[in-house]
């Protein structure tokens, strides 16, 4: 594993943390205004995450910053932690939408790098051109 993998895993047990300690019922006095900056604090813990997942995928992969089935686009469901395409049917173990993506950049998206699956999910009218022509 990798540092900046094992940033990634400190980053969302640290994102989860604070999304539990916020979701009790408020605190009073001292403990509220903590428990009131929490939501920012979160923010900023995901911009880093992004950094980091960005840092982290492997050379030449798609610019962007959620998951998508690599064959079908946005067409995940995501439940209880597992994601799952609703048009073939396969599955992940973890939330993929809620990740970056880290399949091999097929497409440029405008300028940015994008996947296939990506690919098949922008939307119609958005400009699209094959890697393998850009020299
Ligand atoms: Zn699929
Ligand atoms: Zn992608």
């Amino acid at each position: 594993m990798s540092t900046t993998a094992e940033t990634i895993v400190l980053l969302r047990e640290a994102i989860a943390a604070l999304e539990r300690a916020t979701a009790g019922p408020a605190p009073a006095g001292e403990l509220r205004r903590v428990v009131d900056a929490i939501p920012g604090i979160v923010d900023q813990v995901r911009a880093l995450l992004a950094v980091a997942e960005r840092l982290d995928a492997p050379p030449g992969s798609c610019s962007l910053g959620w998951g998508v089935c690599p064959e079908h686009g946005a067409t995940l469901v995501t439940a209880a932690g597992r994601s799952r395409c609703t048009v073939c049917g396969t599955t992940w173990d973890h939330d993929r939408e809620d990740r970056h993506c880290r399949e091999p950049a097929a497409f440029l998206l405008g300028a940015a790098p994008v996947c296939r699956g990506h690919a098949v999910a922008a939307p119609t009218r958005a400009r699209l051109t094959p890697l393998d022509t850009v020299t």
